[in-house]
């Protein structure tokens, strides 16, 4: 997925492409072309400026959805994983307590 945000600089009106992270509400920047330094501030003016800092922070959202998912996927393995074991033991108890009952010829009892 591409992190980059589109910024239109106030001052050369060239667009240059910085990443998601780093376009943040009070952050400076300097123009890739101008190199002239931006404030990024939510209150701007600047339409193009707004809309990158609402871009930035849609973008950010979504890959820390997208993390929080990879982290609830493997946390969701990890528990199969340990519900498949604890299964196979209590079907390894259940299977000698039938055995041992079937031995005894005893009545066959939830044990
Ligand atoms: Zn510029």
């Amino acid at each position: 997925m591409d992190d980059k945000v589109k910024i239109r600089c106030p001052a050369c009106t060239k667009i240059f492409r910085e990443r998601a992270g780093k376009v943040r509400g009070g952050v400076q920047l300097n123009c890739q072309n101008c190199n002239k330094l931006l404030t990024l501030n939510r209150d701007t003016e600047d339409p193009f400026i707004r809309r990158a800092l609402k871009t930035a922070k849609e973008i950010r959202l979504s890959q820390e959805a997208k993390g929080l998912r990879s982290y609830l996927r493997s946390a969701a393995l990890r528990r199969r994983a340990r519900a498949a074991k604890i299964g196979h033991f209590a079907l390894q108890a259940l299977s000698f307590c039938i055995v041992s009952s079937r031995h005894r010829r005893a009545t066959l009892l939830p044990c």
